[in-house]
């Protein structure tokens, strides 16, 4: 499995690091040929409004779309979650429309810096440790869109079919489950690819 990790900004390596623990081929991307070539993509935290004009100026957009209507999974966290998301309350940026959420961002106020929390998922067993950083939420989630996590501000973990988001960092962390939970929507992805 090749993962792409969005290197226009924000904690890349990180997630990297992560994935390559993980069992997964995981290299920087920046170009639309770089994109052409991966199995799964994430857009990594950092600061959205940034990024997403960092994508235009990249010419990126259109790879990015193709890509995702081929099935191709991606998964956004914190600033990758506000852009793969269909709205962001208060703000005219830049977003994919990939899951259909409307982002509330810096959600825990904006003079909380970070913040950690032992979250319920579905399908773990035992709680996850996440990191906020400065973090969003969602709310009104669409009907194709399976909450994973949620907080009282808000959900801050959710998949609608081949997109995943997360509001905190699992690649600050130790725990490897978020990242192999991707790399099973990845792993399904390319046996059913291979089917066709
Ligand atoms: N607050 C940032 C934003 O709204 C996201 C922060 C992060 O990615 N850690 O873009």
């Amino acid at each position: 499995m090749k993962i792409g990790v969005l290197a226009l900004q924000g904690a890349v390596s990180e997630h990297i690091d992560m994935l390559k623990r993980a069992g997964a081929e995981a290299f920087p991307v920046r170009k639309k040929e770089e994109i052409e070539k991966i199995d799964g993509l994430i857009v990594p935290g950092g600061e959205s409004t940034t990024m997403g004009r960092l994508i235009k100026a990249f010419e990126l957009e259109e790879t990015i779309r193709k890509r995702f209507s081929e099935g191709m999974p991606i998964y956004g966290t914190c600033a990758g979650m506000i852009l793969l998301s269909s709205e962001i309350e208060g703000f005219d940026q830049f977003k994919f429309g990939f899951i259909h959420l409307t982002i509330v961002r810096n959600a825990f106020g904006r003079q909380v810096d970070s913040k950690e929390i032992d979250l319920t998922v579905k399908g773990f067993d035992t709680p996850f440790h996440a990191i906020f950083i400065r973090a969003p939420v969602g709310k009104n989630p669409g009907a194709n869109v399976k909450v994973l996590s949620e907080v009282p501000e808000g959900i801050v973990f959710a998949r609608e079919n081949n997109v995943l988001v997360s509001a905190f960092h699992p690649e600050l962390g130790t725990d490897l489950r978020v990242h192999q939970y991707f790399l099973d929507m990845v792993r399904k992805f390319l046996t059913n690819k291979e089917v066709l």
